[in-house]
């Protein structure tokens, strides 16, 4: 299992997870991989960590460490912003966002943990779900 940061075409940034980079390259190339937010499959991988873009700077591509931190703070902020009025509902993530869709629950904005499973069954279930950009620490694992 490999984890990529992909972009799409939009300039959404997410989270897919492939069996192999080749098992990426295949799916990307054959139009598979499409993009959670706007469903977009012209993606590519999103040059996300400081040490990824030292790597690349060395063979002379990709942004300068500079760029990309200033990068990766402007999105932070924009992920802390967007969760502030947001509410941490933690393994219980799946189950809200399913009441939430099948009105059960009035629709407010949360955020929690999925695994896998879950949150490609929520997005089967034509459930509007996204991974964020950024790892959160649990509420209470913060204390
Ligand atoms: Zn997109």
């Amino acid at each position: 299992m490999i984890v990529f940061d992909l972009r799409c075409d939009s300039g959404h940034v997410f989270e897919a997870w492939f069996a192999s980079g080749s098992a990426y390259d295949d799916q990307a190339a054959a139009g598979q991989v499409a993009c959670p937010l706007c469903g977009v499959t012209k993606v590519a991988k999103a040059v996300m960590a400081p040490s990824i873009a030292a790597k690349s700077n060395r063979s002379g591509n990709g942004p300068a460490p500079a760029a990309v931190k200033a990068m990766l703070r402007q999105m932070a902020e924009h992920q802390a912003t967007a969760l502030r009025d947001s509410e941490w509902v933690g393994s219980a993530f799946a189950d809200r966002a399913r009441s939430m869709h099948e009105g059960v629950e009035a629709v407010r904005p949360i955020h929690g943990q999925a695994s896998l499973a879950e949150a490609k069954a929520l997005v089967e279930e034509g459930v509007p779900v996204a991974p964020l950009p950024f790892p959160v620490v649990p509420p209470e694992k913060a204390n």
